[in-house]
């Protein structure tokens, strides 16, 4: 189990939008000294995602609006190139948890909300289709909030599928979790959008820290049963920031 991070992630600045809670000075701050305790697990650091990568699932005419603003797209440009590798590695048969920012999984191909700028995941999953890696995918997004926008980017891949758990109650929300699991295909590959803001005390006021530890051995269990336990995790949203490290790293012991 490897982490994917860059030291540019904790640059504070990259968002003009007062209301971005995914850019919050320090958001990553203390996940990262979580997932760092102890030495268990190794840090990566990504490479920028190509002009390239982008267009597999965004318009040249949004990427060129991103690039108006260089350091939202340098730092989105970073986020979307730790997805990719977290991939890679995923069929080096290395799991992976890239802590990034800005998130993904609400930027569609040529707009973006809720703090997301490039389709992190999608982008991931696109390339390793593109360079004939894989031909399917499970997506499983266990953000509060649905995650349009890597919908909207697989649209049109029938062998990929995105699955959102739900549930009013923790216990209800991981039965949910365990059953579309277990109804999921064979794929070749498992992704992860990681979202912490189910969090009791996080908008979702759901989730403890221990269902996160239960939402990644879910989620480390469908990967063996694939076989080849292809998979990689990509943070999105999480905004209780005294608790995120503890969950993110929860979530890492169970998914490892
Ligand atoms: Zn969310």
């Amino acid at each position: 189990m490897l982490i994917i991070f860059h030291e540019a992630f904790h640059e504070s600045f990259y968002s003009e939008d007062p209301y971005d809670n995914a850019a919050v000075p320090d958001r990553l701050v203390g996940m990262m000294d979580a997932l760092r305790d102890q030495g268990r697990y190794e840090v990566r650091t990504p490479e920028p995602a190509t002009r390239a990568d982008l267009l597999r699932g965004h318009s040249a005419g949004y990427i060129d609006s991103i690039e108006t603003r260089p350091l939202l797209f340098n730092m989105a440009s970073l986020a979307a190139g730790a997805a990719l590798l977290g991939a890679d590695l995923a069929l080096r048969g290395e799991p992976s948890f890239a802590c990034v920012r800005p998130p993904g999984h609400h930027a569609s191909r040529t707009s973006s909300w809720g703090h997301c700028t490039f389709s992190n995941v999608a982008l991931a999953l696109l390339r390793l289709r593109d360079l004939g890696q894989i031909t399917s995918a499970t997506v499983v997004d266990f953000d509060l909030h649905t995650g349009n926008g890597t919908q909207d980017v697989l649209r049109g891949w029938p062998q990929a599928q995105v699955l959102n758990p739900y549930g009013d109650t923790a216990v209800e929300y991981l039965g949910v979790l365990e059953q579309q699991l277990l109804r999921a295909p064979q794929v070749d590959v498992l992704a992860v959008s990681a979202g912490f803001d189910a969090y009791k005390h996080d908008l979702g006021a759901k989730l403890d820290t221990e269902d996160y530890f239960n939402i990644g051995r879910l989620l480390q269990a469908y990967a063996i049963r694939l076989g080849h336990q292809r998979r990689f995790a990509v943070l999105e949203g999480g905004y209780y920031l005294p608790d995120l490290g503890k969950n993110a790293l929860a979530f890492c012991h169970g998914f490892e």
